[in-house]
């Protein structure tokens, strides 16, 4: 169905944030390398022509936020489960460099913006080193964005989708840019995300989008989680797309 160079090929992640264009073929709050682990190695067998690693990041970022928060020692009311994955996969990575028990102003956040763009440039490196991948290009974009914009649904893509963009926005009826997008296979990538989401930012609006049967029960599986409780989700199914 693609008709891209099968020579060369581009690995793209990314925060979930609705204000950054991509493309993307995974994302979560904060464009958290760690928490993809699995998504990227899983992508690299995939397509083991992959020569580029390209990863974005940005000012104003949710996901900075609420690791700053946390940081702070402030409360982020969100599940034990998803407050260890947060810690084990992205926040402990800032401990120890000044980051703890500051203020969560702004001049922190930049802070803690630039740091994150070069903690996930190493950790990606770290990765690639250990599939032995040490010969791909890693691109680390820490991108600007406009402020005062907001966006109301988060789009849940369990898995691969053929044409990611344009199927997001057929299948859910929000135009590309206008949602939030989590992009990643296991529930345990999905979930301290989409729960931050829900908890954190106050999103009411959640589309699931698998892309096969296997995707759906793991989204089944998230709108189990008792933060989840209170909303109704829909569940749009990807795979009748890729028969077509
Ligand atoms: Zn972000």
């Amino acid at each position: 169905m693609s008709t891209q160079d099968k020579s060369e090929r581009t690995i793209y992640l990314g925060c979930m944030d609705f204000r950054l264009p991509g493309p993307f073929d995974c994302r979560n709050a904060g464009g958290a390398t760690m928490a993809l682990r699995k998504e990227i190695e899983m992508l690299f067998a995939q397509h083991p022509e992959t020569t580029a690693l390209d990863i974005t990041v940005h000012r104003d970022c949710g996901g900075i936020k609420a690791a700053a928060t946390i940081l702070a020692g402030k409360d982020l009311s969100i599940s034990t489960e998803s407050l260890a994955l947060f810690e084990e996969k992205f926040v402990k990575y800032f401990r120890g460099h000044g980051f703890e028990g500051a203020l969560t102003d702004r001049q922190t956040m930049e802070r803690m913006e630039e740091f994150n763009r070069d903690l996930q440039e190493s950790q990606a490196r770290g990765i690639l080193k250990r599939l032995g991948r040490e010969d791909v290009q890693v691109n680390v974009l820490l991108a600007s964005v406009p402020t005062g914009l907001h966006a109301d649904t988060v789009i849940v893509v369990m898995g691969e989708l053929p044409d990611k963009d344009n199927e997001i926005a057929k299948l859910s009826g929000v135009s590309k840019g206008n949602a939030y997008v989590i992009m990643a296979t296991t529930v345990e990538e999905v979930s301290p995300s989409l729960e931050l989401a829900v908890k954190v930012m106050g999103k009411k609006s959640i589309v699931f989008i698998p892309s096969s049967e296997l995707e759906r029960k793991r989204a089944d599986e998230l709108c189990k989680k008792p933060y989840m409780s209170g909303i109704v989700p829909k569940i749009i199914p990807g795979y009748r797309v890729k028969i077509k």
